[in-house]
């Protein structure tokens, strides 16, 4: 559908992905080019003795290789899993072991920083492919990908999967315990395809930037396939945020539609809206936003800067494609996450003894649920199926976020009605961060909120309650901090980290996460009837 449909209909010269280095490099891929890369990491896949639905992991930076082995993939009839470069050792590890990664593709330097040390006891990761190690180079046990991919026909053929085949496993984080692999199957690319074009406005030929990196379910199902199925081109920046070089991109390649994040977007504001306005956005037609609340203020500020707004939309992990969106044709509602999609049915509910009641008043909040059925919600929780069955009540598919829907019938985001944290677009459990912390010597306990912060939306804040024996210092806390970005990469290690002598419990001993929160923000602190003392 992405790649070889295009070819066949004589499009094989189209630009398919026009990729930006980190330094300055441009290269073209064409739909053509794709096929053949995508066919030879197929052939590896299968020389390698990778079976259907076995799953292949990719650990990589946005690099061309990625894109070839994700679309791969696919096209080999094995199950795609991307994960973030900037995780540490152990988010890598807990996921692969989970999706029980048959294949790695990844670069010698992350294999060596994150796999290598266990990768002995991890029996089902049949090969590693490095994308950036040749000849005696190789560190033992890893193939050499490019020479892999010379070496195989430039032809394969794509494996004929059912709707109901798994395609595609996205991690995200849970309140307790491991994170959980939400599984998707090859008929999500039907969502995929008409979610873009109802919420994206994106058509063939459209130049489409999706600035989200695809270790995020964002960055694969519209940094990958939406865009490629509908036959646009895609952008992919191998560089992190940097305004100038944004505005660049955006004017040199004569970007049509811009799909990015609420954290990406406060960062230009404070940049200053005359570099927007000084600006050439000629071609730029259609701007999105996802992943977090976007402030009433950054539309209007996008309206000053642009010329146009940024439309608002909603979706999560378990849902593999937009939701609910402002449209292209209707006017924003700055604050609001917009309208469900054609064919996709929200309401608000409120849980009730394991049964749910839909809430059809105007503007009262409840927990948003979606009626089940699209296309591309998720058809699990790898080897958790009890958390899966938690999700549902009845027909309705249970969100885990607050909302509430105007008279209208848009929808407002309230907040999450779990722990997890949202910074700069990730979603952090905070078990997993918990978890990390209490692998230092020092930590007895720990517990993980998020604060509001400006720019990052919220930031990781960590709790500890230091072991006999330790005291509390500057020096030890910057080592516990380190000794978290170490495990858990910069991304999900905690900000901030205060010592304190206990923490709050219930009776039944979990940690009051929402109290310290509260207690933190000077905010009422709620029920108490289960704080059992602050040990
Ligand atoms: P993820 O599964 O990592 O994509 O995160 C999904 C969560 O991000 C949702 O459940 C929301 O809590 C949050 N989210 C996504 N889009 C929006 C939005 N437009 N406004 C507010 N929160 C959002």
């Amino acid at each position: 559908e992405a790649v070889d449909r295009h070819v066949e209909h004589g499009k094989g010269s189209n630009l398919a992905l026009r990729w930006l280095g980190r330094r300055g490099e441009v290269h073209d891929f064409t739909y053509n080019d794709l096929q053949i890369g995508t066919s030879r990491f197929a052939n590896v896949l299968a020389d390698h003795g990778i079976k259907r639905n076995d799953s292949v992991f990719s650990l990589l930076g946005r690099v061309p290789e990625l894109y070839i082995a994700a679309l791969g993939t696919l096209k080999h009839g094995s199950v795609y899993s991307p994960l973030f470069s900037a995780f540490g050792p152990d988010p890598v590890r807990m996921r692969m072991e989970i999706g029980a990664s048959a294949a790695l593709v990844t670069t010698k330097a992350l294999y060596k920083r994150k796999v290598e040390a266990w990768r002995n006891k991890f029996p089902s990761l049949k090969c590693v492919f490095l994308i950036d190690a040749h000849g005696e180079d190789l560190p033992p046990g890893t193939f050499d990908l490019a020479s892999e991919m010379e070496r195989q026909p430039g032809t394969f053929a794509t494996a004929d999967t059912r709707p109901e085949d798994r395609a595609l496993i996205h991690f995200t984080s849970g309140t307790t315990g491991r994170p959980k692999g939400a599984l998707h199957v090859h008929e999500a690319v039907v969502a995929h395809a008409a979610t873009a074009r109802f919420a994206l406005d994106l058509r063939e030929g459209d130049v489409f930037w999706c600035t989200a990196d695809p270790g995020w379910v964002t960055g694969t199902s519209y940094g990958i396939i939406a865009p490629l199925v509908l036959g646009a081109v895609m952008i992919v920046d191998e560089g992190e945020f940097d305004a100038e070089r944004w505005y660049e991109i955006l004017e040199t390649h004569k970007v049509n539609v811009w799909y990015t994040a609420p954290t990406a977007i406060r960062m230009l504001m404070k940049y200053g809206e005359e570099h927007a306005r000084s600006r050439e956005f000629a071609h730029l037609r259609f701007m999105a936003s996802v992943g977090e609340p976007l402030n009433p203020e950054a539309v209007m500020w996008s309206v000053r800067a642009f010329g146009m707004p940024f439309h608002d939309n909603w979706w999560q992990t378990e849902t593999g494609g937009i939701m609910i969106a402002n449209f292209a044709a209707e006017d924003v509602k700055p604050g609001s996450m917009g309208r469900p999609l054609p064919g996709i049915e929200a309401g608000i509910v409120e849980r009730q003894n394991g049964t749910v009641r839909e809430i059809t008043q105007e503007d009262q909040p409840g927990e948003l649920a979606l009626k089940v059925g699209w296309p591309s919600m998720l058809r699990g929780y790898l080897n958790e199926e009890e958390r899966y069955r938690k999700c549902f009540s009845g027909d309705w598919y249970l969100t885990g976020d607050l909302a509430y829907r105007d008279g209208d019938g848009y929808f407002w985001f309230v907040g999450r009605a779990d722990d997890l944290i949202k910074s700069a677009g990730h979603l952090i459990g905070p078990f997993e961060v918990e978890s990390a912390l209490m692998e230092h010597e020092a930590v007895a306990e720990a517990a993980v909120i998020g604060l509001p912060d400006e720019t990052a939306g919220e930031i990781v804040k960590a709790y500890v309650v230091l072991n006999p024996g330790f005291s509390e210092s500057e020096a030890l806390v910057r080592d516990i901090m380190a000794h978290a970005r170490k495990r858990l990469g910069p991304a999900v290690a905690p900000r901030l980290i205060e010592p304190r002598n206990a923490l709050p419990h219930t009776r039944s001993g979990k940690v009051m996460r929402r109290l310290l929160k509260a207690r933190e923000l000077g905010l009422p602190e709620g029920d108490t009837s289960t704080l059992e003392n602050d040990r």
